[in-house]
């Protein structure tokens, strides 16, 4: 008899779970719906030209931190910052937002207090309220999540979709800091990065403290430079694939145009570029820029310039001789084995 293999997580990915809660959800059964799932955000019409972008984003111990290398400050920093950098890459500002927290009993009162503190500082730094929430027993493992609502005139908004073949890709910031400053907490004095103790401080911090580029953002919108967004949280690879997608457009990325941290790219260049295009965590932004409005960008981000949107679909990685690269690893995907 012939064997009906069951559909494993593994096979369909962190992607093709979604694809398939998207279909089970099916359309809102209430008007308003700007964009549903498929974005950074949710967004929804709230007046004229207004409207409210909602995201939610969790982190799990073991899976998004190491109660070994992060500190509980750095934990709520984080599970806040994170979903700022989703508003953010909307061209949105954050506004209110709830926590809940998963906690195992073992775990003690003030550790629970620093991470609420973590929250509290980023939420007043961008004047954001954390105005709810929830609290529960977890069996093992410390659980963070935060839903987070922001507003935009609804023109100004961006999206993943609006990409145009011969417009200019642009990043807010260096790429790839953020993953050498978890290699340099996970692997100690064994770690591979060698360089400056004050660059690796730096690094560490990239990691821990992520700042979202709510400042970037709001130039950008300003400025009206972009055509689409996303915020690069699981690498420049990956994040330029899922923009393209939604664009339905292809890219070319220039190796040597991505913003690299000086004491990495000079000492191992080609894991400094490995970690910019597959590493993750930088939430930089990525956004795409029609040509009369390059010079401009150029002034804001002078390092931001690193490739083009062209027709088709292939997102291609070309060396300094034009030569394309190919890459074994795209970025971080939630279950996917293979
Ligand atoms: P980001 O990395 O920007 O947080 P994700 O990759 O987590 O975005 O999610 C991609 C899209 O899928 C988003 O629009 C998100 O809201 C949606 N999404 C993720 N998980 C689910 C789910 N279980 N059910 C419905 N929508 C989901
Ligand atoms: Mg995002």
């Amino acid at each position: 008899m012939a064997q009906v293999k069951k559909l494993t997580l593994g096979r369909i990915g962190e992607f093709g779970l979604i694809q398939r809660a998207t279909r089970i959800f099916g359309r809102p059964a209430r008007p308003g719906l700007i964009k549903g799932i498929g974005d950074d955000t949710a967004v929804v019409k709230v007046g004229h030209n207004k409207a409210l972008v909602f995201t939610t984003d969790m982190l799990i111990e073991d899976i998004h931190f190491s109660l070994k290398y992060e500190g509980f400050f750095d934990i709520g920093w984080k599970a806040l910052a994170v979903n700022i950098s989703d508003v953010a890459s909307m061209g949105a500002t954050p506004t209110w937002g709830v926590i809940s927290v998963g906690v195992p009993v073992g775990i003690p009162v003030d550790s629970v207090d620093k991470l609420a503190q973590g929250v509290a500082i980023l939420a007043r730094k961008h004047r954001i309220g954390i105005i709810g929430g929830d609290t529960v027993k977890s069996p093992d493992r410390l659980v963070v999540n935060i839903a987070l609502l922001g507003d935009a005139a609804e023109k100004d908004i961006i999206y993943r979709q609006g990409a145009q073949p011969g417009e200019a890709l642009f990043v807010t910031g260096r790429i790839g800091e953020a993953a050498a400053g978890l290699e340099i907490i996970r692997g100690g004095q064994r770690s591979a990065v060698s360089g400056q103790q004050k660059n690796k401080k730096y690094l560490i911090h990239r990691y821990l403290r992520p700042e979202p580029r709510i400042k970037e953002s709001i130039l950008i919108v300003k400025n009206q430079l972009a055509s689409s967004m996303i915020d690069i949280s699981d690498g420049l690879h990956l994040s330029v694939k899922l923009l393209c997608a939604q664009s339905k457009v292809g890219a070319n990325i220039y190796l040597n145009k991505i913003p690299l941290n000086n004491q990495l790219s000079t000492i191992n260049y080609q894991q400094a570029l490995q970690w910019a295009l597959s590493g993750g965590e930088d939430y930089e932004l990525l956004f795409t820029v029609p040509r009369q409005k390059v010079k401009k960008a150029l002034e804001l981000f002078p390092h931001g310039w690193i490739g083009k949107v062209t027709t088709g679909s292939a997102i291609k990685i070309l060396d300094q001789s034009g030569r394309e690269i190919t890459t074994r690893n795209t970025g971080y995907e939630h279950f996917k084995t293979a």
